[in-house]
Order: structure tokens, then C-alpha cells, then sequence
């Protein structure tokens, strides 16, 4: 086994959490559907009930379409297991949850995702849990605001809406020599963009609604853990039984297999586009670590493997009723919430909103893209026709 060749990304994607020989030859793990699981005797049962059964106990406790997702994702980011959960935003917040302790202190950077963030303020903060925001871009200087009982730093990077692009080695460092833990919302990047455990991340958690389903029809989160804080997971995973459903993850894992093609095609389209809409006179900023010379892209060099479809575009200043039919009249790109499936999308967004301990001092409107898969060509089209509505 040792000495067998290491595949290269794209190959694991293909081959990892998968075992014909179980499923009567099948390509897939089928959607494998059940509550009760029955057991031949007694003594098994006992020996269930005492946690040292081999094999299936209860629909709760790892399905096997269940099981082979979490086993392909930890294989593919290099942890040391996954968990599966209902939503991103149950991937985001269930390690704040069984990490964080009252009387502890958390820190979340000022990017973070929006709901991440609500849920800071309306539960860890009742739950006797100190919080306070930090500069996305803080870097090494972490250590000026971490404290003795800080017990978690959450990182998000690329920072939702803004894009910023955090140094997790620098924060990593700083945040172990004080024995506080680092959870990353690594959605953007995805397990294969960047390989959060090689940056000393200990919990790396990606709404998998977004490009591992890949599809816009499925609702599902991912928590891939290091030993080191996989314990504690584990139990809360138990204790609340929070299992998605075997059909959500038979699509997720339908969708991971062409999570390669599908990236490097949302990234070269994406870097098409961005480049264009820089040269245009309607645009202040693109706010895409993949494009040279925007914020975050040494960074973004140094540290991610490849780039996804999704970025942020700063206007010049422009009346609200002009952006609006703008973005009311797009024919090929819908206008909503989520992102990471086949097809392009475009909001408005209003990164001021959701800060507290940055400001944001854009002059003009924010819009965030998402590219899909569809001939850039068409899409640029589309965003002209766009601009010029703008400009009417
Ligand atoms: C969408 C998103 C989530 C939440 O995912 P849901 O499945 O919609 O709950 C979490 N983090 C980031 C960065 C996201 O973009």
C-alpha cells in the first residue's frame, strides 16, 4: 500500500470514497436509506449498545453514502476525518459549538460569512463565550489581540463579499504558541484549492451546497477535523445527531467527481472575465486573488492551488436605479443567494453591513459574480449589454 504512486488531485477526486466490491459492482455508492439496523442476537445488540460493534448500529451513525463522502473529503484535504452536516452554516458554527467553552474568548475575522457571524452574536455570546472581530488582514499581528483564555480563531479566506485573503501560516503560528485552535471556512478554495492542514489549520469546514455538489440542489456541509480536535466533534456529531440525509450526500459525492473540470473551466472563464471588466471605465476594483495584481494575489500565489468562479467587483460611484437596471435586466446571469453551481449569478452586496472592527470605505457599489460554466463569450456579452444599461 505504502508504495503505491500518489495520485494527483484530479485522480483522487475520481477514485477516493468509493468500493465497487461492496455495492454488487456499482460505479457509485447507491443511496443506502435506514433507520432501524437489526441485529442477529442479543449478544450483538449488547455489543452495540456498549459501542463495540463492527458495522452499522443506527441510521445516525454513518450510512455508508454518508460514510464514503466524509472518508472521500478528509482523504482529499488531508485530515484526519470528516464529519457530514445538514448546511455550510451548520459546518461553520458546530466547531465555535464544541470547542468553545463559557468563560473562553473567540476570534472572528471581520470578513467572515454573514449568518457565521449572526450566530456569534445570538449564541456563543449567551453561552457565556466572549467574541470580538479582527482585520481580515491582521496577519502576524494576531498575537496583539489574542488572549490567555482565547480558545478558537475563525478564519474565512477568501473573506466573504470583500475577498480578502488571510496569511493562515502567520495566523496559525501565532494562534498554536498560545494554545488556541484555528477553524477555517475554506468554501471558496475547496478541499482542492487549498490544502488548509499544510497551513497548520486544525478544522477546515466548506458549505459542500457550494461547488462540491456543484449543482444548486442540495443543502450540505462539511467539517474536516485534525486528530487533535476531532474528538470533541465527534461527540457534539453524536450527542446532536446531526446527520444529513443519504440522498444529499449521494449527489454531493455525484458531484465531487467532476469537481476538478469543473473548477479549472469556472477559473479560466473567471480570470477571463475579471480581466476584462478591470479595463472597463465603469469598474474601480476587482476584488479576485487570481487575477495578478489584485488584493490578496501574492498570497493567493503562494499559498491556493487554483481559484474558483467567484469574486467581487467594486463600481465607480452610480445611482442605485441605474445599478438596478443593471442588474434587472441580465439575461444569462440570475440574480441569488449561494453560489458554486453550474450556472452564473450576480448580486449587489454591502460589505459595510456586516463589519464592526474594519470599515469599509469603498466609494461606489458593490457586486459580487459568480461565473459558471457557460461560454465566457455569452457572459461578457451579457455583462456589456448590462453596462450599458447602466450608462443610459
Ligand atoms: C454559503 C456559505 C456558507 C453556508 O452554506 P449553506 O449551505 O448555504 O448553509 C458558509 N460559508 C460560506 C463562505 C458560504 O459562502
Amino acid at each position: 500500500m505504502s508504495d503505491a504512486p500518489r495520485d494527483r488531485p484530479a485522480t483522487r477526486v475520481v477514485h477516493v470514497g468509493r468500493d465497487p466490491q461492496r455495492f454488487l459492482g456499482a460505479v457509485n455508492t447507491p443511496v443506502f436509506r435506514a433507520s432501524t439496523i437489526l441485529f442477529p442476537t442479543v449478544a450483538d445488540l449488547e455489543r452495540a449498545s456498549r459501542g463495540e460493534y463492527e458495522g452499522l448500529t443506527y441510521g445516525l451513525h454513518g450510512l455508508p453514502t454518508v460514510h464514503d463522502l466524509q472518508v472521500a473529503l478528509a482523504e482529499i484535504e488531508g485530515g484526519a476525518a470528516a464529519l457530514m452536516v445538514p448546511s455550510g452554516l451548520t459546518a461553520t458554527t458546530f466547531p465555535l459549538l464544541a470547542l468553545a467553552n463559557p468563560g473562553d474568548h473567540v476570534l472572528v475575522t471581520d470578513s467572515v460569512y454573514g449568518p457565521t457571524r449572526r450566530f456569534c452574536e445570538n449564541h456563543l455570546r449567551r453561552l457565556g463565550v466572549e467574541v470580538d472581530y479582527y482585520d481580515p488582514l491582521i496577519g502576524a499581528g494576531i498575537e496583539r489581540v489574542l488572549r490567555p483564555n482565547t480558545r478558537i480563531v475563525f478564519t474565512e479566506s477568501p473573506g466573504s463579499l470583500t475577498f480578502e485573503v488571510q496569511d493562515l501560516r502567520a495566523i496559525a503560528d501565532a494562534a498554536h504558541a498560545r494554545g488556541a485552535v484555528v477553524v477555517l471556512d475554506n468554501t471558496w478554495a475547496t478541499p482542492l484549492g487549498f490544502r488548509a492542514f499544510d497551513h497548520g489549520v486544525d478544522v477546515s469546514v466548506h458549505a459542500a451546497t457550494k461547488y462540491i455538489g456543484g449543482h444548486s440542489d442540495v443543502l450540505l456541509g462539511a467539517i474536516v477535523a485534525n486528530a487533535k480536535t476531532l474528538p470533541a466533534l465527534e461527540r457534539l456529531w453524536t450527542d446532536m445527531g446531526v446527520t444529513p440525509s443519504p440522498d444529499d450526500c449521494f449527489l454531493a459525492l455525484r458531484g465531487l467527481r467532476t469537481l476538478a473540470v469543473r473548477l479549472a473551466r469556472h477559473q479560466a472563464s473567471a480570470l477571463r472575465i475579471a480581466h476584462w471588466l478591470r479595463a472597463r471605465p465603469e469598474v474601480d476594483q476587482v476584488l479576485y486573488p487570481a487575477l495578478p495584481g489584485a488584493p490578496g494575489h501574492e498570497i493567493w500565489k503562494r499559498d491556493f492551488t487554483l481559484a474558483p468562479g467567484l469574486f467581487g467587483v467594486v463600481l465607480k460611484p452610480v445611482a442605485s436605479q441605474k445599478l438596478a437596471a443593471m442588474l434587472d435586466g441580465m439575461r444569462l446571469f440570475g440574480m441569488g443567494w449561494s453560489w458554486g453551481g453550474f450556472e452564473s449569478l450576480i448580486i449587489p452586496t454591502w460589505p459595510e453591513r456586516v463589519r464592526s472592527a474594519t470599515r469599509w470605505l469603498a466609494a461606489g457599489p458593490c457586486v459580487r459574480l459568480h461565473i459558471g460554466l457557460e461560454d465566457p463569450d455569452d457572459l461578457i456579452a451579457d455583462l456589456e449589454a448590462g453596462f450599458a444599461r447602466l450608462a443610459s
